[in-house]
């Protein structure tokens, strides 16, 4: 078997299968568990420690940085105590609200994802997401009702999408929203960050292994020690049956997915997907998934969504120019893949 697992890490859209606590690597023993109520998502996390209780600890870090930043990054409720997004896009067209420094580094990275991605990945397109959030929620819980927005809708909300109203006064860290119809969704960037800086967190703990997967986007620690320390394997599900498309093989590298076979709901036989597609205000239809592995989680997050919105040409260009690892299935399950991707597939190595 080609796709031999080397870790015992399989990742199902990336997600992590069980292991056995006992599966040791000198001194240390690999530990692993979960939790919800962050980012809309289940959290896993596996770490190589010395003990028990020494996980326990890394673990609860992990848990209160996700905490931290799920409650910051929050567009849809206002929490006691600090200003939030929320807090921001209710600010919008009346006032720069202060704000937690985490928050400037998201909208900063965010506003820089807009550039290299040519305005695929727009935090600003909030009005429009949230009409799709409502439809799309509205039809998951009634799917004999479900209807699709009126393009009418979505167009006016467009012209309240412009990522240059978004002012980041980066000395008084302030944020202010100059159209007050517009508002900021950062669902495509928040649980990389928060990943990103959850995996930071124990590097500076000490760890030398683990993974984080938070809902498809995995930061990456090292290698798999179980293993004799070869790369970690991540498996990459395959959109359109069961099992995994392939696997990844990585040391030190994250990866992220974006897939139209989550969050998604139907209409009249028609599936609409999540990402939306700025050109078109429609959710993008060109692929069923797209995986990508890069050093940095947040760029891995960032060129899922928008290389999921982009034609493969422009999409490809930008996975090379960024120096990423990227598979792309199409839905009549045509698989396509970069130089970089190659290096670290099971599959389709050469
Ligand atoms: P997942 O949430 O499954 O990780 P993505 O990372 O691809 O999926 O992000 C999807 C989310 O990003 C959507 O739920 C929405 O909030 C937001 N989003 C959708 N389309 C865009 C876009 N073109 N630009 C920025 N954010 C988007
Ligand atoms: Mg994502």
């Amino acid at each position: 078997m080609r796709n031999m697992v080397a870790g015992c890490v399989s990742a199902a859209l990336l997600l992590l299968s069980a292991c056995s606590p006992s599966d040791t690597s000198g001194q240390l023993t690999r530990f692993q568990a979960g939790f919800i109520g962050t980012f809309d998502t289940y959290i896993q996390v596996l770490i190589y420690a010395e003990t028990r209780a020494e996980f326990g600890e890394h673990f609860d870090s992990v848990r209160d940085l996700f905490e931290h930043y799920h409650a910051l990054f929050d567009i849809f409720n206002e929490h006691e105590g600090i200003n939030n997004l929320w807090t921001v896009n209710s600010s919008a067209g009346r006032e720069a609200v202060a704000v937690d420094p985490a928050i400037i580094e998201l909208l900063l990275a965010s506003r820089q994802a807009y550039a290299d991605t040519g305005g695929a990945l727009n935090i600003a397109l909030g009005a429009v997401l949230s009409i799709w959030h409502e439809y799309r929620s509205y039809g998951r819980l009634n799917p004999d009702e479900a209807v699709v927005p009126a393009y009418s809708a979505l167009r006016a909300a467009s012209l309240s999408t412009n990522i240059q109203n978004m002012i980041i006064d980066e000395q008084a860290g302030t944020v202010f929203l100059a159209d007050p119809d517009m508002s900021l969704d950062v669902g495509a960037v928040a649980k990389s960050f928060a990943a990103g800086r959850a995996a930071d967190k124990l590097r500076e703990r000490g760890v030398v292994s683990a993974v984080i997967d938070a809902g498809g986007d995995i930061a990456i620690i090292g290698n798999a020690l179980a293993s004799g320390g070869r790369p970690w394997s991540i498996g990459v599900r395959h959109p359109l049956q069961d099992g995994n498309i392939d696997t990844m093989r990585v040391t030190d590298v994250s990866a992220a997915t974006s897939g139209d076979y989550q969050r998604a709901f139907v209409v009249g036989g028609v599936t609409y997907n999540h990402i939306i597609d700025p050109s078109t205000l429609m959710p993008a239809v060109r692929f069923a998934s797209v995986s990508v592995a890069h050093s940095d989680i947040m760029v891995a997050e960032i060129l899922s969504t928008a290389l999921f919105i982009k034609p493969f040409d422009e999409g490809l260009a930008l996975a090379d120019r960024l120096g990423a690892a990227v598979i792309w299935v199409e839905h009549d399950g045509t698989v396509h893949f970069n130089e970089a991707y190659r290096d670290i597939s099971a599959n389709f190595g050469g």
